[in-house]
């Protein structure tokens, strides 16, 4: 049975609850999913706890969004432990978040559109606060007529309202990840188009590319599936589902085989069991 390896909950910008996604990849017979929620491993208990014994498989998952010359890079972590390691990062991340959507505020008011922040939190939630969050409040407030009018007029990159995210490069992402005993890959990097930044990414401890994504061409497969061999790689892939009112495609119709799962924890065991004996491994003197 397959996996999707790349699913956002409401956790972070994504519209279904840990338990509706659950009930989803049920219904679609995957056999192992990986919540990655940006910035935040919020949802996952949840996710556990719904799946029980009879599964899917819940794979600890996150995306780190960050920003290296103007380019918007994202890493995912795999089998991350949820620990003391992870915590403080991600509280960081979050605090950043939420300067980062007053920022976009300032720019908007620039314009006359004013959003009012307490309006904001409350689209939010408890959620990492990114910028779909943002372009539903200005959806709500009548300055755009969808969301993605949203992004296309203020919020994307090279748009008037744009503010980099500043706190994480990937270096540091990928630190993080394998910090907290996860295994960094490296998100759609056919939408960053940075491949040159690719084997420093695999220096400093990279494991794996996102292969199969939506919206990479068969070019980009093609191209990321030969990285991948040639520099031992897994080659992991998904959906980047974020529920209803997204542009990404269902849960489960972008999957990798169950062993691409299974390489994934391998490598997880394998680290710990070295941490444990006390093997440095490359990622250790990070
Ligand atoms: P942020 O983490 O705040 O930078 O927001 C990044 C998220 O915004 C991505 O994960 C997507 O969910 C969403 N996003 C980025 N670009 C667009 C776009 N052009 N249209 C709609 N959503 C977008
Ligand atoms: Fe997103
Ligand atoms: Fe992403
Ligand atoms: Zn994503």
């Amino acid at each position: 049975m397959p996996a999707d390896l790349h699913i956002h909950s409401i956790a972070s910008d994504g519209r279904l609850t840990p338990e509706e996604i659950v009930k989803q990849a049920r219904n679609v017979s995957l056999s192992a999913i990986a919540l990655t929620d940006h910035d935040t491993v919020d949802g996952i208990q949840a996710a556990l706890e719904a799946a029980g014994s009879s599964g899917p498989e819940i794979i600890p998952g996150i995306e780190l969004n960050t920003d290296l010359d103007g380019a918007e890079i994202h890493i995912l972590g795999y089998y991350l432990n949820l620990g003391d390691d992870l915590t403080g990062t991600l509280a960081i991340l979050r605090t950043a978040r939420e300067n980062r959507a007053k920022m976009i505020i300032a720019k908007l008011e620039q314009l006359r559109i004013r959003i009012d922040y307490e309006h904001l939190k409350r689209v939010a939630g408890r959620a990492t606060m990114g910028r779909p969050h943002i372009a539903r409040a200005l959806y709500e407030a009548g300055y755009a007529s969808s969301t993605e009018e949203a992004f296309e007029r203020y919020l994307a990159k090279g748009k008037p309202a744009y503010v980099a995210h500043h706190r994480l490069d990937p270096f540091m992402a990928i630190e993080t990840v394998l910090k907290a005993g996860g295994i960094p890959v490296l998100a759609h990097p056919g939408l960053a188009k940075k491949d040159e930044l690719i084997p420093e990414f695999v220096a400093r401890g990279l494991q794996g590319i996102e292969v199969f994504y939506p919206f990479h061409t068969p070019g980009d497969v093609a191209r990321y599936e030969k990285i991948c061999l040639e520099q031992g790689l897994v080659m992991t892939g998904g959906t980047d589902c974020h529920g209803p009112g997204f542009n990404y495609p269902p849960l489960g119709t972008v999957t990798v085989p169950d062993e691409t799962a299974r390489r994934l924890k391998y490598l997880h065991n394998r680290r710990s069991i070295e941490q444990q004996a006390g093997i440095s491994g490359r990622t250790e003197n990070i």
